[in-house]
């Protein structure tokens, strides 16, 4: 308890050390990552070549036509955006984000701003993927709903954090568990409580990684099912 509220006072005083590579973080708006793992970390640009669909990183070397990497054919989503590629310093973010409900202004600009370059402007909703209460009890705050609120204030588009919820509690997501396997972990794990919110809404759904996609393709999947017009993704990250 007392780490938490004091936590950005010893901050100042010692300064942390990169969870990355241990070097010390000399600017506090890096927050858990030092400025050389920071320029290591791949942050999308525009001029690399995405999966238009998932996001997915393909190549560095920009291509001027659309290109699908189709392992995400049969997800329910629109389209999916991420900051970066899940590694070095987004990685250490997103684990960190897991424990402290605090984004360093770093990440916030680079989130934000991803935002703004996106074809997501004309949402009309944020919706954050939902913790399930199990968990949700656990950590005592989702980390979805942290970025959702940022955003939302950003941007002036309203933030709903309670007619999607997850009803199922399902296991953490391993390392090694193949697509299928997160597919059936997470299928009919969603549910719409009040679906005239939904209605015609562009939705834009926040996450902190996104991995398979199954998590976010159910989530599309109950918000399409309840009229939603469209379901966009936008997370922190994306894994390759
Ligand atoms: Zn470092
Ligand atoms: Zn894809």
């Amino acid at each position: 308890m007392f780490r938490k509220i004091f936590n950005p006072l010893l901050a100042l005083a010692y300064p942390q050390s990169c969870h990355v590579c241990e070097n010390s973080v000399e600017n506090m708006s890096d927050g858990v990552a030092c400025q050389s793992c920071w320029e290591k970390t791949e942050v999308f640009s525009d001029a690399e070549t995405l999966c238009s669909k998932c996001g997915a990183f393909l190549q560095a070397q920009p291509i001027n036509f659309q290109t699908f990497c189709h392992r995400c054919d049969e997800h329910f989503y629109d389209s999916a955006s991420a900051v970066g590629v899940y590694g070095h310093a987004l990685a250490a973010s997103v684990l960190h984000l897991k424990r402290e409900p605090f984004i360093a202004q770093r990440l916030r600009k680079i989130f934000v701003s991803r935002f703004h370059n996106s074809d997501f402007r004309d949402a009309t909703l944020i919706i954050p993927v939902p913790l399930s209460k199990k968990r949700f009890l656990e950590r005592g705050f989702n980390q979805a709903a942290v970025l959702s609120k940022l955003l939302a204030k950003q941007s002036g588009i309203k933030l709903d954090e309670q007619t999607l919820v997850r009803k199922i509690h399902t296991p953490m997501h391993r390392v090694g568990m193949d697509g299928k396997a997160r597919a059936i972990s997470v299928n009919n794990a969603f549910e719409i409580t009040r679906p005239k919110l939904i209605e015609g809404e562009k939705v834009l759904l926040v996450d902190d990684v996104h991995t398979s996609g199954a998590t976010v393709s159910n989530c599309a999947k109950i918000l399409k099912e309840n009229g939603a017009d469209k379901v966009y993704v936008l997370t922190l990250a994306k894994t390759l």
